[in-house]
């Protein structure tokens, strides 16, 4: 079939296998262009196919040479149904990474659940024996409690009172005013409930009660900060809530690791184009204008630069990893940057519908946008037919 993108609201419904498949190739090249690192050896990734988690689990295998299991929740193409871009980024990295002689597993389905749980241990108990770094990157909209069988949903709303500010139609560059009333508390607590730190904990407390955590095993998550303008909708609001959760279980995983001589850290990380940070209000706009900043300065990092620095840069750089006075890896250091983020308020105050094209760097966040999903990428003819099937494993 010939696919292309269709797009609704925040999410394109469609991907492409062999756009996906180039998508993943561009990191795993950029990666190999660089001197490898030692490091991971055994990783597991929470939340692998796209985003952040994706660009961990290249940088660990290409990088490092590391083995990787990698969970994640993802649909395959079923009649003339494509499957999700996760799905195929997967095959595609396993594919890859199998070729260069690297490990790759991967395992589909709920990471909430105990059931994904235990299967992972399984994995690990037969493959790879003990794992060394596990890398938590879940982002999900819901999640069901293991062991009450409560569903909670997680919303993006500010705490205590309206939000008003800009906000842009990605797709046709109305920029408008939004008004965001606050959450319940019910809605701060399924936000907290969903994406805080509960889950990695239980996580971690399974893999060290089924012995397959090495002596001097790491654990990383991942969370924002970002900038004034947008605090009340993300680091103030609901979303901050649950990140505050998942930072401070970091602290707590880091003590309880202390008995494997391990370590647990959270990294604050830049803003960027994912699926999950397409859904947010205000952001968009925002991460248009910092783009735009970033690359006049020539500072701009995509997912796998990110990654990538990450490893090399903090948690495997042979000296002690260097955090925040909230025990926080930083980096989004560049996105923080004075100078980037005076740029950004000034070139915020401006931007209306009529200058956006000029002012910021929408068309790079469209492209980016597209390119999540297997669109818009150099070296693909999207007029020929291509066979949506794709298999894992
Ligand atoms: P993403 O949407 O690209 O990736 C989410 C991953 O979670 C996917 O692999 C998906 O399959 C998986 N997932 C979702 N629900 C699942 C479930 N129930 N079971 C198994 N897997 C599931 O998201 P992302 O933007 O890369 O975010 C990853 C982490 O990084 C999040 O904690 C996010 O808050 C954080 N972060 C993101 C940004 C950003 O700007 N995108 C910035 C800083 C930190």
């Amino acid at each position: 079939m010939i696919i292309q993108p269709k797009i609704r609201g925040f999410i394109c419904t469609t991907a492409h296998p062999d756009g996906c498949a180039r998508a993943v190739q561009d990191q795993i090249d950029w990666v190999r262009a660089r001197p490898a690192f030692s490091g991971p050896e055994k990783v597991l990734v929470v939340g692998a196919s796209t985003g952040y988690g994706l660009a961990s689990r290249i940088a660990a295998s290409f990088g490092a040479g590391a083995a990787t299991l990698g969970a994640f929740f993802e649909r395959p193409a079923e009649g003339r149904r494509t499957a999700t871009a996760g799905w195929y980024n997967s095959a595609a990295f396993e594919a890859a990474a199998r070729a260069a002689g690297h490990y790759a597993r991967s395992i589909n389905g709920d990471a909430f659940s105990d059931e994904i749980k235990t299967q992972t241990i399984e994995a690990i108990r037969a493959d790879l024996g003990q794992i060394d770094l596990v890398v938590y990157s879940l982002a999900s909209p819901r999640r069901t409690h293991p062991s009450t069988g409560e569903s909670f949903s997680s919303v993006l709303k500010p705490i205590g009172q309206t939000y008003s500010n800009k906000t842009v139609n990605v797709q046709s560059g109305e920029v408008t005013d939004i008004d965001i009333e606050p959450a319940s508390d019910e809605e701060i607590a399924g936000t907290e409930a969903v994406m805080g730190g509960e889950d990695w904990e239980l996580w971690i407390r399974a893999l060290d009660e089924a012995g397959v955590l090495a002596d001097g095993v790491r654990t990383v998550a991942y969370t924002y900060i970002g900038p004034a303008i947008t605090h009340p909708v993300y680091r103030d609001g609901t979303i901050g809530r649950a990140k505050n959760h998942l930072e401070k279980t970091g602290l707590a995983l880091n003590e309880y690791l202390q008995a494997r001589n391990g370590s647990a850290h959270v990294s604050t990380n830049k803003a960027m184009v994912t699926q999950s940070s397409a859904a947010i209000p205000v952001v968009p706009l925002y991460i248009s204008l910092l783009y735009k900043v970033m690359k006049e300065k020539d500072c701009h990092e995509n997912c796998i630069q990110q990654m990538h620095r990450l490893f090399t840069d903090r948690l495997y750089a042979d000296a002690p990893v260097p955090v925040d006075d909230q025990g926080r890896i930083r980096i989004d250091d560049w996105e923080m940057r004075d100078d980037v983020q005076e740029a950004v308020a000034a070139l915020w105050a401006q931007v209306t519908t009529e200058n956006l094209e000029a002012i910021s760097d929408i068309a790079g966040y469209r492209d980016e946008f597209l390119n999540l999903f297997g669109f818009g990428l150099a070296g693909i003819d999207y007029e020929v037919e291509v066979d949506p099937e794709r298999g894992l494993g």
